[in-house]
């Protein structure tokens, strides 16, 4: 590991216009972090990863990084790029354990933040950082949200969270788990105990559902629902997945891991939306991907399709008559995932979308004045960068509200 890290850092030729930087969402300053790391400043480099995205170490794992920094790095034109994710999971991995944290004095302003997510957890540090006293609310009994519920362990190790909970604690940051807001507790709630500002992150974890005869059968799980808790599930040898992303792609490796046999994901179009890789691996493990289904209902023996017609571009324009009854022990839906809408139902003023997104303005500032959000609850189902990267932006947009209010 070490010997091949230094010898990609060596690779790297310090561009002008780094554009993997560009291809950053959150534009980490990498030829600037290579060189501290050639030059064994590897605290000073964890530093400056951490201030530009907290969630740096997890970043460096699960990325897209054939789409952003590794699939703009100029080298990759002629060559294979640099491996800059290698990198940074070093130097943010080793910073995560050695940082010292030392806090400014506190200020006398409170803020609350909702859904201990990547959003969350990133606009905690922030605020944290400037001085404020932040607690988080967390709905389960861990912190983390889809990085500790949905993404598998075999990707993302549970423990890179267990240490991201001990800095932050450091930091002075409160979490109240097993503590949903919109409940017991709503926002109005929170102002009135004292709470200067309130940042929402509380993702897209409901899962979409097909609207189709059989969902509720008993053979029949969502596929969120399976990530949290997969040994509490039993599949059986022969499972069927709808959907071909990303999740779904974690959903038939984790069956797979789990002892079914036979996994196989079905999509109606011939568009993967999963990352190249991601498809790599599932096939690795031994799952199978069938084009031009059309799911129609699931019943006991499994899920019902039609196949898709095409036109010569690829486009669905049809499906065929013919029902083909797949034989499957258990189906597993995983087509995407939508807001939950409790904390719109109970909080006057607070406004969404149709998918149940919240609406912000370019500040991130909900329609409730004082509550700001990012991450997927505004955005729709994205990454974990892209929640950082609203975070980040909303995190300062607040601290400029509490200046000012
Ligand atoms: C199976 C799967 C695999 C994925 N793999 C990747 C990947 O490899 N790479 C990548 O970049 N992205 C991946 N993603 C997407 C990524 O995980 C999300 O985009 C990201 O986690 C969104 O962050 P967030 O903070 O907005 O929301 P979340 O991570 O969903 O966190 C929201 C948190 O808010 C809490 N919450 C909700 N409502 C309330 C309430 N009312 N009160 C208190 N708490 C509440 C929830 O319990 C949760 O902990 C994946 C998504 C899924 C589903
Ligand atoms: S584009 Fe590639 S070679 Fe250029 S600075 Fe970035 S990592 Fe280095």
């Amino acid at each position: 590991m070490a010997l091949h890290i230094v010898a990609e850092a060596n690779r790297c030729l310090n561009c002008k216009k780094p554009m993997c930087q560009e291809g950053c969402p959150v534009h980490t300053p990498i030829p600037v972090i290579i060189q501290m790391f050639k030059e064994n400043r590897l605290l000073e480099a964890g530093e400056m990863l951490f201030r530009n995205n907290p969630m740096s170490a997890v970043c460096s794992i699960v990325c897209n990084h054939e789409q952003q920094c590794a699939g703009h790095c100029i080298r990759g034109r002629k060559d294979s790029p640099v491996h800059f994710s290698s990198i940074e999971n070093y130097i943010s991995e080793m910073y995560l354990d050695r940082m010292e944290v030392k806090m400014p004095e506190k200020k006398d302003k409170k803020v609350a933040i909702i859904g201990a997510g990547p959003a969350g957890l990133t606009a905690a540090v922030i605020l944290a950082q400037a001085g404020y006293q932040v607690t988080v609310f967390e709905w389960k009994s861990k912190i983390g949200g889809i990085m500790q519920y949905g993404i598998p362990e075999f990707r993302l190790p549970k423990t890179m969270i267990d240490r991201y909970q001990k800095r932050l604690e450091e930091m002075g940051i409160q979490f109240r788990t097993n503590t949903t807001i919109g409940s017991v507790l709503m926002i109005d709630n929170l102002f009135r105990d004292g709470y200067a500002s309130i940042f929402i992150g509380t993702g897209a974890e409901k899962p979409r559902s097909l609207n189709i005869e059989g969902e509720s059968l008993g053979n029949v799980h969502f596929g969120l629902n399976y990530l949290t808790t997969p040994a509490s599930h039993k599949l059986g040898d022969t499972v069927a997945v709808i959907g071909v992303g990303n999740a779904a792609m974690d959903v038939a490796r984790t069956a797979l891991r789990n002892g079914s046999r036979h996994v196989t994901l079905y999509a109606r179009g011939k568009h993967i939306s999963a990352s190249s890789s991601e498809v790599e691996y599932a096939k690795l493990d031994g799952a199978e991907i069938e084009l031009g289904m059309q799911i129609q209902s699931i019943n006991e023996k499994g899920p019902v399709f039609k196949k898709s017609i095409f036109d010569e571009n690829d486009k669905v324009i049809g499906y065929e008559d013919e029902l083909i009854q797949v034989e499957a022990d258990s189906t597993i839906i995983s087509i995407s995932q939508v807001p939950r809408g409790k904390l719109v139902r109970t909080t006057d003023g607070l406004d969404a979308g149709e998918y149940g997104e919240l609406i912000v303005d370019e500040n991130y500032m909900t329609t409730k004045p004082g509550v700001f959000a990012a991450g997927d609850v505004v955005t729709g189902p994205l990454t974990v960068v892209h929640a950082v990267d609203g975070a980040k932006k909303a995190a300062t947009a607040m601290i400029r509200y509490m200046e000012n209010n």
